[in-house]
């Protein structure tokens, strides 16, 4: 059985394979390791093997963690779908969230951001797949949402974080991706992230370049829903 080590040292292998495929620096790819679902031993391995930036989708899960391993000087990033009434949570306990996708969520964050801490930093996620996901803003309303968030005093835009439908064309999946650079591009804010690939993904999303790619599966093996 492999350990979580073992894991992390083959997911750098591949990022590495990849930046050197498109003749890119490695250390412009950040690796964020998605712990949903997994206890805090699970991070508190990867920290020991070297990782520091966690992702979590599940506030209270997330919350749960992050008060067993206060001991230890790590980075969370909130990745999953937000409701109104979870922002203050959001905006105390997190140094980045890649799932805005609409204003009122990024004005309770910046309202509600605490002044002792540096802006959170953001991340748009956007759909680049129409209909086949509901999370996302629609390429057309990004230029305005990501005018507006980036005039939030407490919040820091960072860039774009997409999920496109997963494919096995390769053809495919890079030309969502490209669409993710290229809308990152039009805005001409001078955003320095793309939050995309995951653990199946990854070459295309660092082919097109991703500078965060978020590995849960590849990193912690499976996940199983039935016992969080
Ligand atoms: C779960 C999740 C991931 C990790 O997915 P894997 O396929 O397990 O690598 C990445 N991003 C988001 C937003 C997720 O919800």
């Amino acid at each position: 059985m492999s350990t979580i080590a073992d894991n992390i040292g083959l997911v750098s292998e591949r990022i590495r394979a990849a930046a050197h495929a498109v003749q890119r620096d490695e250390s412009s790819i950040h690796l964020l390791a998605v712990s949903k679902t997994k206890p805090a031993q699970a991070v508190r391995e990867a920290y020991a093997a070297g990782m520091c930036d966690f992702g979590e989708n599940y506030l209270q899960e997330a919350l749960g963690k992050q008060a067993e391993l206060n001991d230890l000087p790590l980075s969370w990033h909130f990745i999953g779908p937000i409701q109104s009434n979870k922002t203050r949570a959001i905006a105390e306990n997190f140094a980045w969230v890649h799932s805005v996708d609409r204003l009122k969520i990024a004005q309770r964050l910046s309202e509600q951001r605490p002044a002792d801490l540096p802006p959170l930093n953001i991340c748009i996620q956007v759909n680049v797949s129409g209909e086949a996901s509901k999370s996302g803003c629609t390429p057309a309303d990004l230029p305005a949402l990501a005018a507006a968030i980036s005039a939030l005093p407490r919040l820091k835009l960072r860039g774009l974080m997409a999920i496109p439908e997963p494919t096995e064309d390769r053809a495919e999946q890079d030309a969502a991706f490209a669409t993710v650079r290229d809308l990152q591009a039009s805005l001409n804010l001078g955003l320095d992230t793309l939050s995309m690939g995951m653990s199946h993904d990854l070459e295309s999303a660092i082919a097109q370049g991703a500078t965060w790619v978020r590995i849960g599966t590849a990193l912690f093996g499976a996940r199983d829903y039935g016992q969080p």
